[in-house]
């Protein structure tokens, strides 16, 4: 933890809440921010550059129409994360050596989800759980142990998975593909490209949420309490 990370691979002075209490809020400086680094977090693609990256955070190409990211231009997770998610690269490419992970989203910093929750201010906190987790209740997108993706081609065309990214309608559910399939909504092919995915994901133990098809924990909130540290806000790259 000593060591300083390079700059490819790593953030350097990252400013971190190793905490989850509420005296380290978002936006509030502490001391304790400025002195540690997330020597664990590392670019995904300098652990695997077969893994392809489009942040969509990083475009106005989201569900907000924003560009919400102000530096963050790459996939960041916390290492052995990463490591995990290139032997599920490996996987899919001895399957079929044309296809590519494509991530959307990695470690997304508190402060991003916060200004999420505050854009969407006009919809009631309760129904606006369904859109965006609420910065209170950490995500673990937050410790950079849960990843966005899809699968893609070798020129980066996504599969069709018969709902976009962050689809809010039942249509993204993996748990209704049985029901849209015989509504015919959703082709045999497009459910076949989701199982792709998951197939390979749980190769490595990665858990996909049942709303949301593109969407994977790396491990159980707990764990990631104990085990990694919050990213609270975008590291000066
Ligand atoms: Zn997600």
């Amino acid at each position: 933890m000593q060591q300083e990370p390079e700059k490819s691979s790593s953030f350097r002075k990252t400013q971190v809440n190793t905490t989850t209490s509420t005296d380290n809020v978002v936006g509030k400086d502490s001391s304790i921010d400025s002195v540690l680094s997330l020597t664990d977090l590392v670019n995904v693609q300098s652990i695997n550059p077969s893994i392809f990256v489009d942040l969509k955070y990083s475009t106005t190409d989201n569900f907000m129409k924003m560009k919400l990211y102000e530096r963050l231009k790459t996939a960041y997770l916390q290492k052995d994360v990463a490591e995990r998610l290139s032997k599920c690269q490996a996987y899919l490419s001895s399957i079929d050596s044309s296809l590519h992970l494509l991530i959307y989203d990695a470690v997304r910093p508190v402060s991003t989800q916060a200004k999420m929750w505050k854009a969407l201010d006009s919809i009631p906190s309760k129904e606006r759980g369904k859109y965006v987790s609420n910065p209170a209740n950490k995500s673990l997108h937050n410790f950079g142990a849960a990843v966005d993706l899809t699968i893609c081609d070798s020129k980066g065309k996504a599969l069709d998975m018969g709902a976009q990214f962050d689809e809010f309608n039942e249509i993204a559910y993996p748990t209704m593909e049985a029901h849209f399939l015989s509504k015919g909504l959703l082709t045999q092919q497009q459910i076949n490209n989701r199982k792709l995915l998951r197939k390979v994901m749980k190769s490595q133990g990665f858990r996909n949420l049942p709303t949301e098809w593109w969407h994977f924990n790396a491990c159980s909130r707990n764990d990631a309490l104990t085990k990694y540290k919050i990213l609270d806000k975008e590291p000066k790259l």
